[in-house]
């Protein structure tokens, strides 16, 4: 009998998360899943190397559903945070690049559309933006530092029925693409959301080249030159900080998914290698360091899947909080890295081939660990919690 055939237990899924899920919960990721074997696996990493995003991937992910999934009505999936979770964590075991589309599409555009916007903003935007026929970009982030965001420099200024709106955004996903970009600026009030629009005069996107991670995604910088923006376009329900930090709550709870996804594509990866490859005259999986290694996959990645699905539990419940989100933003990401890093070195000389994922997905995760907080960021804020002090 093959050793592979003496498994009680699904490698991917030692603590059978799958026996948690409802039946549509099931329904959804199997969807999800043969999409991404079907349609993104065969492509992907042509597109990573080509440093192109798979643009005939948004009719497969609309047409599925993933866009603004959470959202009621709207031609919106309207289904629950485990299904937006188990979305991400399939579109992620494909690339973390399809993932980012999708997340900012849903939970940085959509959402605060869905939340803050006006009546006729939701109509507009969100079942085009659902369809897949408009496409968002959010700009939070600004080339002096995304981790303070307090510290905004792009400001608009009220002029009659309109606003004035100048400054530049840096690092942000789907700028090239979008359609309508959710921009976060200054104001005598403080920081308000703008809806701007591609043919707005003064504003202008410019994409970032040479990435050497999520290279299937596009990422651009921002910049705004007097953009005169009718006061119809500014999301009239939130003002402060709060606005897109809950944007960034609901971002960071799919990230934790997402990135169990990858970790799984790495350990399935070593896993089937580590079998294969004979050196010594036995199959490396047959040695106690080799197996040490990827029992601490297996073990991190069971620690990322309980941390996620009780997150979605609560955030169903709506008890969930920003600090826990934090934590398994912190733990889920720090664990896919790892372990993509070491199933890099686990395939030898092969590891950095482009024949295997680990080598992509060790890539991207350097992105995911650093965007939507970094991983400092994330463990100030749970220092905070602990203490009461804010040490940033
Ligand atoms: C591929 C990609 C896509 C992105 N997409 C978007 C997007 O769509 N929209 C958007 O708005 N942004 C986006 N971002 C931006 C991202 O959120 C920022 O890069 C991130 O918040 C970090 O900001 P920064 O790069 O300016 O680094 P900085 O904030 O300059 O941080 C530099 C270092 O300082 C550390 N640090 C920060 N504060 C402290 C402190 N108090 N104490 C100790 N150390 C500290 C950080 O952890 C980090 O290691 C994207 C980034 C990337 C790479």
């Amino acid at each position: 009998m093959a050793a592979a055939d003496k498994r009680q237990l699904n490698p991917l899924d030692l603590y059978d998360i799958r026996s948690e899920l409802t039946e549509e919960e099931c329904m959804v990721q199997d969807s999800v899943a043969r999409m991404v074997d079907e349609k993104v696996l065969p492509v992907i990493q042509q597109h990573f190397e080509n440093h192109t995003f798979p643009q005939e991937l948004v009719r497969e992910v609309a047409d599925l559903g993933l866009l603004g999934s959470s959202i009621e009505g709207y031609d919106c999936a309207g289904l629950n945070a485990i299904c937006y979770g188990l979305i991400c964590q399939e579109l992620e075991r494909g690339d973390s690049g399809l993932r980012s589309f999708v997340s900012v599409q849903s939970s940085l555009v959509m959402f605060p559309i869905h939340a803050y916007g006006s009546a006729e903003q939701k109509e507009r935007w969100l079942p085009a933006m659902a369809r897949g026929e408009a496409i968002g970009c959010f700009g939070l982030t600004e080339a002096h530092g995304g981790s303070d965001p307090g510290n905004m420099k792009t400001h608009a200024k009220r002029a009659g029925d309109d606003w004035i709106l100048n400054g530049s955004k840096m690092w942000i996903t789907n700028g090239n693409l979008a359609d309508a970009a959710v921009v976060w600026a200054m104001t005598d009030d403080g920081v308000r959301g703008f809806i701007v629009e591609k043919h707005m005069p003064g504003f202008a996107a410019q994409e970032i080249e040479n990435k050497f991670s999520l290279r299937a995604s596009v990422t651009s910088a921002l910049f705004f030159d007097n953009v005169r923006v009718p006061n119809d376009n500014v999301l009239p329900g939130v003002v402060g900080l709060k606005g897109p930090l809950s944007c960034l709550t609901q971002a960071r709870y799919g990230i934790s998914w997402g990135v169990v996804g990858a970790a799984q594509a790495c350990l399935n990866e070593v896993l089937s290698y580590t079998g294969d490859r004979i050196l010594f005259g036995r199959p490396i999986a047959h040695t106690q360091t080799v197996q040490l290694r990827m029992a601490d996959m297996a073990r991190r990645i069971t620690t990322a899947q309980l941390l996620s699905l009780r997150l979605g539990r609560m955030k169903d419940a709506g008890t969930m909080t920003p600090t826990q989100v934090s934590i398994a933003k912190w733990n889920n990401c720090r664990a896919a890295l790892d372990i993509a890093r070491d199933a890099r070195d686990l395939l030898g000389g092969a590891g950095i081939s482009a024949e295997y994922v680990p080598v992509r997905h060790m890539l991207n995760l350097e992105s995911v660990i650093t965007y939507e907080g970094t991983e400092t960021v994330h463990q100030l804020v749970v220092g905070k919690e602990l203490t009461g002090v804010n040490a940033f």
